[in-house]
């Protein structure tokens, strides 16, 4: 955004994460919609029959209060739900049970790390609510355009969501996509959800102005619909673009909500925004205000597992390993803990995490199974490791073994002893192989003697396919030069 120092970005973030319990936040159906038949996860209470009363799912409270604690927020012992009234047709009840005046936490903080630093992002508060249902439009794209008349399917009605928003202390859209990023990671590593922004685990509005010169902000406007880290990224580069050129035209911004259009890459004003007054919120009459006890807090705060900016020190601290390894390990909770088998079963640090980035990320990809689901465990990858390292195996030979592992489910030193892999050192065997090499490739040697070191490597390509990549070409290299130089 060099082109704009005078104007700047100025975004909060309201954050929806759907909680991965297995029923609902207010009665006992499944949350498992995905695929289900329409409406078949419904009973009277999500569906917003008359007579019907909610009973708040303890879970869903548990799993709230350990992202509340993730985010450092400040636990209100007491809390409360409100109705959100408005009517649409994916909401049955024409109102949503929401919090509002007493969240259930407020006032955290998250450290993010940018590229100009650690930058701390405020977080306003944490409240939990229901999700709505969803409306589905029988076009090709599923989209609403061109559709004749729409369906509603009530399965997600009542899902459990927590809500998070944070100050506007972001300032650009690659913060906002790194802080999304990592909120994610936190949920993930929390158990609490599957933070998938795809299937709609993880949804992301976004508030954004523009701070002028002298100071001041514009009004400003929120997208909806980002359902990806770059939707999010190019929504918010487009918009702020969209309103520095208002604002050099002399035009007023005005305050509303704004549709991200994923093809056109462009937003669209789709109705001026609500203020807080038109919900005409009131509390809840059919639930009881909460009251958390301090020893659930206490015992949720114990309970909470490392979180991801936990697991980055330690990594730092205790391996030393580089930025973009500890980028690439802490990524998932699930590839940090199978790194962490990996050490405890004796490999070396660094080597594991130069494996895990190159090989079995390599592998993963291929396969479409994630490092840890790929069938080599923590204590097979280990061995495998260490017998390179005693360069008992030579690195392509480490390489074929892994994907015979995942094949065979075997050990590598089973499998170096089935398939006679072992390193060849032998160096009466691989002076003979040099010999042979030498007196079969007399030109390739002759543009070695006159300098073309690069020669070399076709001769030690030669050998290595003479011993199926079992010799140790550290070894074999030096053995070529030695009887190059001083033939027999
Ligand atoms: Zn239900
Ligand atoms: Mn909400």
């Amino acid at each position: 955004m060099g082109a704009n120092i005078e104007y700047s970005p100025v975004i909060g973030l309201e954050i929806h994460v759907q909680l991965s319990t297995k029923s609902k936040l207010f009665c006992s159906c499944s949350t498992d919609y995905i695929g289900a038949e329409p409406n078949s996860n419904t009973c009277p209470v999500c569906l917003g029959l008359p007579g019907s009363l909610p009973v708040l799912n303890k879970k869903a409270l548990e799993y709230a209060l350990k992202i509340a604690l993730g985010l450092n927020c400040k636990i209100n012992n007491f809390t409360r739900f409100h109705r959100k009234n408005y009517f649409y047709p994916d909401l049955p009840k024409a109102y949503q049970i929401s919090q509002y005046d007493i969240p259930l936490a407020e006032k955290g903080k998250v450290e993010l790390l940018t590229k100009n630093g650690e930058k701390t992002i405020r977080i306003t508060r944490a409240h939990m609510e229901e999700d709505a249902g969803k409306l589905v439009h029988p076009t090709k794209t599923g989209r609403l355009e061109g559709a004749t008349y729409s369906l509603v399917d009530y399965n997600r009605a009542g899902v459990p969501l927590v809500e998070i928003v944070t100050e506007p202390d972001i300032s650009s859209p690659q913060e906002a996509k790194e802080f999304v990023s990592l909120l994610r990671q936190l949920v993930r590593y929390l158990g609490v959800s599957d933070g998938d922004m795809e299937k709609g685990s993880l949804r992301v509005d976004a508030n954004i102005s523009v701070r002028l010169p002298d100071g001041t902000t514009t009004n400003k406007t929120e997208v909806k619909n980002l359902n990806s880290l770059k939707a999010l990224e190019k929504a918010l580069e487009y918009e702020f673009k969209r309103q520095v050129k208002l604002v050099k035209e002399g035009k007023e911004i005005i305050r509303e909500t704004r549709h991200w259009d994923d093809k056109k890459e462009e937003t669209f004003g789709m109705r001026s925004k609500e203020q807080v007054h038109d919900y005409r919120y009131f509390p809840e009459p059919d639930l009881l205000p909460i009251i958390i006890p301090q020893e659930m807090i206490q015992q949720a705060e114990k309970d909470l597992p490392e979180l991801p900016w936990e697991a980055k020190q330690r990594l730092k601290d205790n391996y030393n390993l580089n930025d973009e390894e500890i980028h690439v390990l802490t990524e998932r909770a699930e590839l940090l803990n199978y790194f962490d088998q990996v050490i405890k079963h004796g490999a070396d640090p660094h080597k594991a995490a130069s494996w895990i980035k190159s090989e079995l990320l390599g592998l993963a990809n291929e396969k479409g199974k994630p490092v840890w689901e790929l069938g080599i465990s923590p204590e097979n990858f280990a061995e495998l490791l260490n017998l390179h390292e005693k360069k008992e195996i030579s690195t392509p030979i480490a390489k074929e073994l892994l994907t015979k592992i995942i094949e065979t489910q075997k050990t590598p030193s089973q499998l170096i002893k089935e398939l006679g892999l072992k390193q060849l050192d032998d160096e009466d065997l691989l002076q003979r192989l040099a010999q042979k090499v030498i007196s079969e490739n007399p030109k390739t040697v002759e543009q070695y003697k006159k300098g073309k070191t690069k020669s070399l490597n076709f001769l030690v390509g030669q050998i290595m396919k003479e011993t199926k990549g079992r010799a140790n070409p550290q070894k074999v290299r030096e053995i070529l030069i030695k009887t190059i130089e001083n033939p027999e």
